[in-house]
């Protein structure tokens, strides 16, 4: 039961084998044998998530069940929750309580869901591999040597460990898909506009979007069927988004007249032979399952990981100008004036990557500069929402690796910020032409697990979930599991 999909927890659910309290209680017992070994949550409140599944029971046998009825959903600490601490793994939010829910929380409470607690990220989810979080590294459940990516390390790390069936994450430049698939399980980025960011703590409001972390595909389309929609609480969601049947999107068992795009700039030297075999392996699965497979290009692939640091931390330096320690927040110890509380509380409240970002940001903005950094990144962002555009006109989904490497040690590449940047070459273009995507897992290399990323046209999500089912349908790498945490490897 621990490593079952959330589909087959409902399943059982509605066949009354299990109540939400069992299913709650099983998987806090998990939480409690486990956690330390991964610490992929860092808040937790045990009575309140048996208080949700005993209401959640209460309201099956008297209404019937919900969209998400007794299942047990974790979320990343970026989601605002009037239950407990918000604090962004930061500590200039530490103790920090939100007085809202964020809209995605309300969507996935109204759905009967029970949310079981908040889980470790990167600081302000800036980073690829969860070791900026102020509540220390999370672990790999496949290696606990190795980090789980990130920025959403905690979801996809208690994901893969069977300690909640499914998480939320957030996906800025990868957040979402990189963790995922270094962990061993699907995440998907929805199209900008498709789920609101209210009550999300903002990094870089033009890129950051909300989604699942889970086992299965179809996990991941019935958490998004729920929180997405227009919300006219965020400007960024779109009111006519097309509306999508999610969960037939996922009955796909073929690929007949998928025409696949491969683009070349994405297998390249540097990449981890391994990493590239178990991709191209993939991608003969789908042929056999009928696909075409068209090597196309996208030309402007190179300059995407310059173009986001100008543009990522940019936004970052402002949605963070907000914590200035006077109405919330970390506060020094007397200061001496207005000026010195604002940098001392900063200075204290902040961790090393966030700062960096906030400097680089304020720099590229600043006057005399804008034109060359920040200009020039959003004409860099037009050129290569144009070309996926131009690709688009020929494949109707493209497949690429999700990420060039496995998981890496903790402290390997934390010297060393050029170098975890690179983690999400092959994720951030798909941010910065606000375009879905989907990581999967497609294999191992050295015993870690490998993920294939497919990206489609806006707001074509059922392509994604449609190509991504086929192939697991056909596939049990989503069935594997860390056999240190009681999984079949
Ligand atoms: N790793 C990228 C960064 O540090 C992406 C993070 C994210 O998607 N939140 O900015």
């Amino acid at each position: 039961m621990p490593f079952s999909s959330l589909s087959h927890i409902q399943t059982r659910l509605d066949n009354g084998e299990t109540t939400a309290v069992e299913v709650a209680q099983l998987y806090l017992d998990r939480i409690a044998a486990h956690n330390d070994a991964l610490n992929a949550f860092v808040h937790i409140d045990p009575a309140h998530v048996m208080a949700q599944a005993e209401a959640s029971d209460k309201y099956r046998a008297e209404h019937g069940a919900r969209a998400l009825e007794g299942l047990p959903i974790a979320v990343k600490d970026i989601f605002c929750t009037q239950n407990g601490p918000t604090q962004c793994c930061s500590n200039i939010l530490k103790d920090f309580h939100a007085p809202y829910d964020a809209h995605v929380i309300t969507k996935l409470k109204e759905a009967g869901a029970v949310l079981v607690g908040k889980t470790n990220m990167d600081e302000f989810a800036m980073g690829s591999s969860n070791e900026t979080s102020a509540f220390g590294p999370c672990r790999n459940p496949w290696n606990t040597d190795y980090i789980p990516g990130g920025s959403s390390g905690g979801s996809a790390s208690a994901v893969a460990a069977a300690l909640t069936p499914a998480a939320l994450g957030t996906d800025t430049g990868g957040s979402i898909r990189q963790p995922a698939s270094l962990t061993g399980i699907t995440g998907l980025k929805p199209t900008y506009g498709r789920v609101s960011r209210r009550g999300i703590i903002a990094f870089a409001s033009s890129l950051d979007q909300a989604g699942p972390m889970t086992r299965t595909v179809k996990d991941a389309a019935m958490i998004t069927s729920v929180i997405s929609g227009h919300d006219s609480g965020d400007a960024t969601s779109v009111a006519d988004a097309p509306e999508l049947d999610w969960l037939a999107a996922c009955d796909k068992k073929d690929m007949k007249g998928l025409r696949i795009g491969v683009p070349k700039e994405y297998f390249v030297e540097g990449m981890d032979t391994e990493v590239r075999a178990s991709v191209e392996a993939a991608l003969k699965q789908c042929q056999a399952l009928g696909a075409e497979l068209v090597d196309i290009s996208l030309p402007n692939t190179e300059l995407a990981v310059a173009a986001y640091y100008v543009i990522a931390p940019s936004e970052a330096s402002a949605n963070l100008s907000r914590y200035d320690s006077v109405r919330f927040g970390h506060r020094c110890e007397n200061p001496e004036d207005l000026l010195d509380m604002y940098t001392r509380s900063r200075d204290e409240g902040f961790g090393a990557e966030v700062k960096r970002r906030i400097l680089t940001g304020a720099f590229a903005l600043s006057s005399g500069y804008y034109d060359a950094y920040y200009l020039k990144a959003q004409q860099v962002r037009t050129m290569i929402q144009q070309d996926f555009i131009t690709a688009f006109e020929n494949v109707d989904i493209i497949a690429t690796p999700t990420s060039p490497v496995t998981a890496f040690k903790l402290g390997e590449k934390t010297d060393d910020p050029l170098t975890m940047y690179l983690s999400d070459i092959y994720t951030i273009a798909v941010n910065l032409a606000g375009l879905p995507g989907l990581s999967q897992p497609c294999g191992f290399a050295d015993d870690l697990p490998v993920g294939l990323q497919w990206i489609a046209p806006a707001w074509r999500e059922d392509v994604l979930l449609g190509a991504a089912s086929a192939y697991e349908s056909t596939t049990d790498w989503h069935t594997k599991a860390p056999q240190s945490f009681g999984g079949e490897a």
